[in-house]
């Protein structure tokens, strides 16, 4: 008999694991599945970066690490965050964790409480509103659709504050529409929630590497609001690090102590040693390993939008940032059939896209809170690309 709590009875499945799950299945059975649909690079950890590791483990550091972190790690991420983004940090505003995910969990638990409400714009990472499930908030979901870039504006955010709103989920470059705030459009955000002092920012900065408009913007540059504003980052993306499980904040002194607190003293303990001394490599070493995987990303970006936008049925939106592209926005295919099988979802449209094509998405209305969208990643090779694309589109075609 299972007794789960409901806590976790509560919690949905990632949509995005069932699809990788499946297509394993199949590739299982012999057949050349294209992956598209997992959320990370293809890339291997740079060299440089995998001998500060070996040379750790050499060097015993094997004990047990200082919870928020190593300070050679929390100063090479302040000056990290003074060089690339213009930002004044101190260490002990630092915390590390395993994993950007386990940074936003660390936050969101900390901050939210009961009943209280966190701004999420929609398309959103799947498992923000998970996590706020878990800290028993809700979910308040602000739509932006390919229309609009997938973005927000100003006036949206100031309609859905409310005086339960405890945080609002800035995701920019995102996961999983690719689109990325320009300056003015995040400066614009900073004015409303100027505005409204008891409305933080969790300010999801993971994919800040892989940015096709040049310099990345955080929302903690802007000092009316900066005293609200958690950044968060890591080593997975840019650096091509997700095994590591390294992520980190940078934020107010008080979420800092209270996320340090959640994390050692009741939950994971500091991150493993020696990823730490990884990421301290990444980001005090040579930095052309970023720009080289950054520009192979924006090269696959071009191939890929190129690709799609040569199918009819399919409305393409450009991501600037990350590598996924959420737009093909496929409804115009919904009703169709093939061989007896509707397709009435973008679910059912990833569905068929991998017993029929053989390619492996994700559908974006469950997953991401966007019902007309399917997610493709491209983290995979050209070649890959093209076939998958090729695919993709004999696929559609049969749908009538
Ligand atoms: N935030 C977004 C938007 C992501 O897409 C991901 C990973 O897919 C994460 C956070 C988590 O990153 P990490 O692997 O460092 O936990």
């Amino acid at each position: 008999m299972e007794l789960l709590s409901a806590r976790l009875a509560a919690l949905s499945p990632s949509e995005t694991f069932a699809m990788a799950q499946k297509s394993n299945e199949l590739k299982a059975q012999g057949i050349d599945v294209i992956n598209m649909s997992v959320g990370e690079p293809d890339f291997t950890t740079p060299e440089h970066i995998k001998q500060a590791a070996k040379k750790a483990i050499d060097n015993n550091f094997s004990f047990y690490s200082p919870v928020p972190g190593f300070p050679d790690l929390k100063k090479a991420i302040c000056d990290k965050l003074k060089n690339e983004n213009g930002l004044d940090y101190s260490p002990a505003q630092i915390v590390v964790s395993c994993g950007a995910k386990q940074s936003i969990c660390n936050v969101i638990l900390s901050i939210v409480d009961k009943e209280e409400e966190v701004i999420i714009p929609a398309p959103f990472w799947v498992s923000y509103p998970e996590m706020v499930k878990l800290a028993e908030g809700k979910s308040v979901f602000v739509y932006a659709g390919i229309d609009k870039d997938f973005k927000i504006t100003p006036q949206q955010l100031e309609e859905a504050i409310t005086p339960k709103t405890k945080a609002l989920i800035l995701c920019s470059p995102s996961n999983p529409t690719g689109s990325v705030y320009t300056k003015q459009e995040i400066k614009a955000l900073s004015d409303v929630l100027e505005k409204h002092k008891n409305v933080y920012v969790i300010a999801d900065e993971i994919y800040e590497h892989i940015n096709y408009i040049g310099k990345h913007e955080s929302i903690a540059q802007f000092d009316s609001i900066r005293d609200r504003v958690v950044v968060v980052n890591g080593v997975s993306k840019g650096y091509a690090m997700t095994g590591w499980r390294i992520g980190w904040i940078a934020a107010p002194q008080w979420i800092a102590s209270a996320c340090s607190m959640l994390q050692g003293g009741q939950y994971t303990s500091g991150a493993s040693s020696i990823s730490q001394k990884a990421a301290e490599a990444a980001y005090t070493g040579d930095q052309t390993c970023v720009d080289e995987m950054r520009k192979a990303f924006e090269r696959r970006r071009n191939l890929i939008v190129a690709l799609l936008e040569q199918i009819a049925g399919l409305k393409v939106n450009k991501p600037m940032g990350g590598h996924f592209i959420f737009s093909p926005e496929c409804s115009s295919y919904f009703g169709k059939s093939y061989n007896g099988r509707t397709v009435k979802t973008s679910s059912d449209l990833a569905m068929y896209l991998l017993e029929e094509a053989h390619v492996a998405c994700v559908g974006g209305g469950d997953a991401f809170g966007a019902p007309g969208c399917i997610r493709l990643s491209y983290a995979i090779s050209d070649e890959n690309i093209t076939k998958a694309v090729a695919r993709i589109k004999v696929a559609l075609e049969k749908l009538s």
